[in-house]
Formats: C-alpha cells, sequence, structure tokens
C-alpha cells in the first residue's frame, strides 16, 4: 500500500513580469506563508511542496513536466494571487497529466477599510487573476476542482483534503494490480467488464492465476508459521471452542491458518494490492477462503467475491483514500431487506467477505456450513458495525463507458439481535430514503456487490470520477426519481458526444 506520507501536492503560483521584482518577492512570500499555514494545520493528509513562482510560458510548462515525471506527486494546487495572462498556461496544461485543484483565494482574508489603496489592489487581485485562469481551464475543458475561499477557513481546508485524499486514490489506482483466483461466477453480468478499457481508463493491472499456483504456496506453508498464526487468533479474537486446541474443529482453525499465510505470501511476491476469488473454484482448496481474505482486507488488500475485480480495485484505492481517516472500507452486498412502514433497512453482508475495519469490537472467530461450493466449512469473523454515516460505490462497465455509483447511507444498531445469522453484516437506512435509494440505483444499473465505507463521503468519490473523466451518479438526500432519471439520460447524450 502506498504510504501517503510520503506523497506531496505541488503549490504552484503564477503572476507575470508587470508588476516589477518587488510585487513578484511579495507574492512568493506570501505563497510561502500559505503553504507553511496549510501544512501546519496538521489536516491535510500529503505535503505540500512550495514551488518558485511561474511568471511565463516556458517555466508553467517546465513544471507541469516535472509533475507528471516526478514519483510521488499526487496533483498540483494553483492559485493566481496577481493576474497570470492566461495563454501562457495553455502549453502547461496541455501536457500536465496529472490532477489539479483551482485553489481560489486570497491572501489578505479582510479589505483593510482604512488603509486600502491602488498598492494593496494590484497585488490582492486573485478575484479577476483567478477568473483569467479558470477561463482558459474550461476553454480546454480541463477537468479540475475549484475551492473558493480564505486558505485559512476550515471549510477550505476540509476540502482541499478531500481533494488531496481524491488525487491520492487516483494516484494508487495507475498503480493497482488484482491477481484473479478463478474467473467471474459463472453467468453473472454486473461483474464482467472489459479489463483492457479498465487498465486504459484507470489505471488497473488485473490477471488471473491457476488455483494449483496458489495451493501450491498452501501447501509449502510451514507447521511453526500455522502455529504462530493460530496463536494470533486466539489473542485476537473470540475463539469458539470448537476451533481451540483439542476442540473438533481445530484442525479447520490450522487449515484457515495456512490459506492465509499461503495466498498472502502469493499477492506479497507478486506485488498484489487486490485479489478475487470464486466459490466455483477452487481446485486445491478445501475451504472457501473467509478469515483470510477478511484479514488480508483489514491489511489494505481490495477484495471481491465471485471474480469481482471492479470492486477489488476500488477497495484498494477507497482504503488508500481514507488512511488514517476514521471508519473502515469494506467489500459488501446488499443481502435483505426490512420493509417495516416504520423503519426501512437493508442489511448487508456476504457469505463471509466483510472486513473487520468496520468494527471496534473484538470479533468472533467461528466455523459453520456454507450452503454454496461444497467444500469443508470455512472460517469467519463475526461482528456488527457501529453507527455512523457511510457510503456504498457501485463501478460499472456500461460496455461503452464506466459509471461510478455512490449511495449515502445512514448505519443503525440492529433492533433486534441475530444470533443464528453466521456472517458480519451491517444494517443501514439508504438515502433519501430505501424505496427512492434502491429504485435509482437498480435505474443507474448499480451492481449488488460495493464498496462500503465509513471514513469518505461522495465528495471523494466525485473528484475521483472526475479525475478519471468517468460518470458519477450520487444518490443522497436530494435525490428523486424523476431528476434522476433525467440525469441518466443526459449523461447519455454527454458521453457520446465525448
Ligand atoms: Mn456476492
Amino acid at each position: 500500500m502506498i504510504g501517503t506520507k510520503k506523497l506531496e501536492a505541488w503549490f504552484v503560483t503564477g503572476s507575470q513580469h508587470l508588476y516589477g521584482a518587488e510585487i513578484l518577492k511579495k507574492v512568493d512570500e506570501h505563497a510561502k506563508n500559505i503553504v507553511k499555514g496549510l501544512n501546519a494545520t496538521g489536516q491535510l493528509s500529503v505535503k505540500i511542496v512550495l514551488k518558485p513562482v511561474v511568471t511565463t510560458p516556458d517555466e508553467i510548462f517546465r513544471i507541469c513536466e516535472e509533475a507528471n515525471t516526478t514519483s510521488g506527486v499526487v496533483g498540483l494546487i494553483t492559485w493566481m494571487h496577481t493576474f497570470s495572462p492566461a495563454k501562457m498556461w495553455i502549453a502547461g496544461l496541455s501536457v500536465l497529466n496529472k490532477p489539479f485543484v483551482h485553489l481560489h483565494t486570497q491572501f489578505n482574508r479582510d479589505i483593510p477599510w482604512a488603509d486600502i489603496d491602488m498598492n494593496f489592489m494590484n497585488l490582492n487581485q486573485s478575484a479577476h487573476g483567478d477568473r483569467e485562469f479558470g477561463y482558459i481551464s474550461t476553454r480546454m475543458g480541463l477537468e479540475r476542482k475549484v475551492i473558493a475561499g480564505h486558505w485559512k477557513d476550515p471549510e477550505v481546508i476540509s476540502q482541499l483534503d478531500v481533494w488531496l485524499r481524491s488525487a491520492t486514490g487516483w494516484y494508487a489506482s495507475k498503480k493497482v494490480k488484482i491477481a484473479r483466483f478463478g474467473d467471474n461466477m459463472r453467468e453473472v453480468a454486473v461483474t464482467e467488464g472489459d479489463k483492457v478499457d479498465a487498465q486504459i481508463r484507470f489505471g488497473w493491472s488485473v490477471n488471473g492465476y491457476a488455483l494449483g499456483d496458489l495451493a501450491a504456496y498452501i501447501r509449502q506453508v510451514s507447521k511453526q508459521a500455522v502455529d504462530h498464526l493460530c496463536q494470533q487468533y486466539e489473542d485476537e479474537y473470540h475463539v469458539m471452542d470448537a476451533l481451540r486446541k483439542g476442540g473438533a474443529a481445530y484442525d479447520s482453525l490450522r487449515e484457515a491458518a495456512r490459506i492465509e499465510l499461503g495466498l498472502r505470501a502469493f499477492l506479497e511476491e507478486g506485488g498484489f494490492n487486490g485479489f478475487t476469488d470464486t466459490f466455483e473454484n477452487l481446485h486445491g482448496l478445501s475451504q472457501l477462503p473467509g478469515l483470510a481474505v477478511q484479514r488480508l482486507m483489514k491489511d489494505g488488500y481490495g477484495f471481491g467475491a465471485e471474480g469481482d475485480w471492479k470492486t477489488a480495485a476500488m477497495l484498494h484505492i477507497m482504503k488508500t483514500m481514507s488512511r488514517g481517516l476514521p471508519g473502515g472500507n469494506s467489500f459488501m452486498e446488499d443481502y435483505t431487506y426490512h420493509f417495516d412502514p416504520a423503519g426501512m433497512y437493508v442489511l448487508g453482508a456476504h457469505m463471509l467477505e466483510i472486513c473487520p475495519s468496520l468494527t471496534n469490537e473484538k470479533p468472533g472467530l467461528e466455523v459453520h456450513p456454507l450452503a454454496i461450493g461444497g467444500k469443508k466449512d470455512p472460517l469467519r469473523l463475526l461482528f456488527n458495525v457501529p453507527q455512523g454515516s457511510a457510503i456504498n460505490v457501485s463501478v460499472i462497465d456500461l460496455g461503452t463507458r464506466f459509471r461510478i455509483i455512490v449511495n449515502e447511507v445512514e448505519t443503525i444498531d440492529p433492533p433486534e439481535e441475530m444470533p443464528k445469522l453466521p456472517t458480519a453484516r451491517v444494517l443501514w437506512r439508504p438515502m433519501p430514503d430505501l424505496k427512492t435509494a434502491a429504485a435509482a440505483w437498480i435505474y443507474a444499473g448499480g451492481s449488488h456487490h460495493t464498496v462500503f465505507s465509513q471514513s469518505l463521503s461522495g465528495e471523494y468519490i466525485r473528484n475521483f470520477a472526475e479525475m478519471a473523466g468517468v460518470e458519477f451518479m450520487l444518490i443522497d438526500k436530494n435525490t428523486s426519481i424523476h431528476n434522476f432519471k433525467n440525469n441518466l439520460r443526459w449523461n447519455a447524450v454527454y458521453y457520446h458526444s465525448l
């Protein structure tokens, strides 16, 4: 996983020579202060690095080229403290292949009413300098984020961090490498897709590997390593009696540990950051990996069940975006409904594979039969998920383009215990309400599989979709079916005209 500590965004201030050296020195000093101030907030997930004020087309071109080829740079923050004639930006912006945010701010928060003169006006003129830059960005059809407001405004700082995290996700997207064990679940449509197009569009490398090769890794795991990991399980979880030493299912615990160690070694050696499996193809494995998948997700790996590589990729990206934020991210499936008019909910779960990053409680480790697949009973971690806001995210392939769909939801405590349900589960109320959200999701073609995130909001994903140049549909508290369907229709026209 990419360490966000090593990542940076470059702060690029535009100006021109018209003002003379004195003013340019002031511009540089102000930019320095802003960068220092932003880094000092401790609220930004990547380091902001000050770059010299750019005043000519050559300087602008060079900084864009350098940003493209410098590892660890997630994007640019641009700001025109003074007027920077924007034809100077055309060459640079034409080659820039990293995202940029246009920070429309001003060094001084307030107008100094008693002292304001033309010198002040000429220095603090981003109100029109940034409009010139905005024009050329729009004229060139460039996707970017515009954040307006004073740079010390907490809302501005928070919006900037959302963008930086989206850019970190985009940076991680280019490095996604998914191993697929088995193909898609047979005859399933929505988890299919064009892997070549996904690599062109998002940078995802997705390739298949033989189950036999994975099985060989699992067979090579040493007895000592299994002993050690079983002990770790005992320390970290409430292990059911049957799985303890001397218990009837102790062998299953050891087998689950062997699967985890073999799978982990395979992924580490291949430099993968996500994977898929399918219960229809487990040749050489005695049980469907449940516990192993849950623990690997907790460590930052993306995962999609039944061959769902799009969800696996998105999960890894969202885990990278949200690093350091409270809450977890998991593979998820809309499983079953509670249609009580007094409170309508979705119960989300999967057969096994829900990430324990979603909970603060100590999970139970249990073994239960799986109704499908015809293999031995798999181990799984069981837990409930605390209340709070969350999102569900789905990436689908429409044949001619990708669409990312987000539904904002409110996780709630289950009104009653579910003692017979042997899987980790989440109960949520979708925004604006279950009936509208489910209908909108279905009109949009959203998958039954999602990435469920407690750390991120729709805004992070919208920024990401814009960086990737793919369609984004949000279902939130303001969604109405009438407008949502119109948006889908308009988007169809928009994307076919590109
Ligand atoms: Mn599924």
